[in-house]
């Protein structure tokens, strides 16, 4: 008996973490792994970002790898058992490292990696990556960093077989400074990365409130039948409301704040936002979003006095 446990031990340690992984159908030929509504830990191995695909005649095409080599692998063998098809192309929806880790297998299986100019700049052979720091050497095997084959910029068109892809830069800053967003015609569908996370909240360290809210409104102009966040289950064409709601009632608060000359360490104090304490991830990120936007709306106001 003992001499099994060792084995299954030995085994389960060289086949690394089981994500059990099972692709959601949103649309025809549109599919998702929905992540939990979680921050990175050991127990879910990365596993708390969506990744999706899409099937054309030709092959797929990825959006969004996922947090590690294992992850993507076993995605993989998910996609192939809908289809005996290749992975023709991968697509970064942003350079935070839960949605791109996987790409160096799906580069093993002869995808070509498309992302922005922020993956370019922020992603080097040799980093140390928040993923691997959190889950450490076991769980992060076979996890490498590869370069990009493609890098876009502002927008940039393509098919693959019967489909049109397109992938657009919709804001200067929003999540990040380098968010991209795919949208598919012939599906209505529009996969928009972390501009939008429902079920959970948003962390604004690396983007812009303001950016953030045009953004939504770009995507709601889209009036695409299916909204598909980087993080969070809802995908129909309401998926971007609890988060505009929650950045508008973030602005709306802490501009009144500014306006009474609320100070930086006050601020936090003013703008609890109770309604929202139950929401996933509100204890880590809600004051960090509350400073972050205090920070940008009082910059906004010097510069208008500049003017
Ligand atoms: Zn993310």
């Amino acid at each position: 008996m003992k001499i099994f446990y060792t084995l299954l031990l030995t085994l389960s340690f060289s086949f690394g973490f089981e994500y059990n992984l099972k692709p959601q159908k949103v649309t025809e030929g549109v599919y998702c792994f929905f992540g939990k509504l979680e921050n990175i830990n050991k127990q879910n191995a990365g596993n708390m970002v969506n990744t999706c695909f899409i099937q054309t005649k030709e092959g797929f095409i990825v959006i969004d790898s996922g947090p590690t080599y294992a992850y993507a692998q076993q995605a993989y063998t998910q996609m192939q058992n809908i289809a005996k098809l290749p992975v023709k192309y991968v697509i970064n929806t942003h350079d935070h490292d839960d949605h791109w880790l996987g790409n160096s297998f799906y580069k093993s299986k002869g995808a070509l990696l498309i992302g922005s100019k922020t993956y370019e700049q922020n992603v080097f052979e040799g980093m140390q990556t928040r993923m691997h720091r959190v889950l450490g050497d076991r769980l992060y095997q076979n996890t490498k960093i590869v370069t990009l084959d493609r890098v876009i910029d502002t927008a940039y068109t393509f098919k693959v077989g019967e489909e049109n892809i397109e992938i657009k830069k919709l804001v200067k800053q929003g999540h990040t400074q380098g968010d991209l967003i795919v949208f598919l015609p012939s599906k209505r569908t529009i996969f928009v990365g972390d501009l939008v996370f429902n079920g959970r909240l948003t962390s604004l360290r690396d983007g812009s409130l303001m950016g953030s809210i045009e953004a939504l409104e770009k995507i709601d102009a889209y009036d695409a039948k299916y909204i598909i966040a980087g993080h969070g289950f809802n995908t129909d064409k309401n998926a971007t409301k609890a988060l505009k709601t929650y950045l508008l009632e973030i602005k709306e608060k802490v501009q009144k704040a500014l306006d009474e000359d609320i100070g930086m360490e006050e601020i936090t104090k003013k703008v609890p936002m109770l309604a929202y304490e139950k929401m996933k991830l509100y204890d880590v990120l809600h004051k960090n979003n509350v400073l972050d936007a205090y920070k940008e709306l009082e910059m906004i106001e010097e510069d208008e006095d500049e003017e």
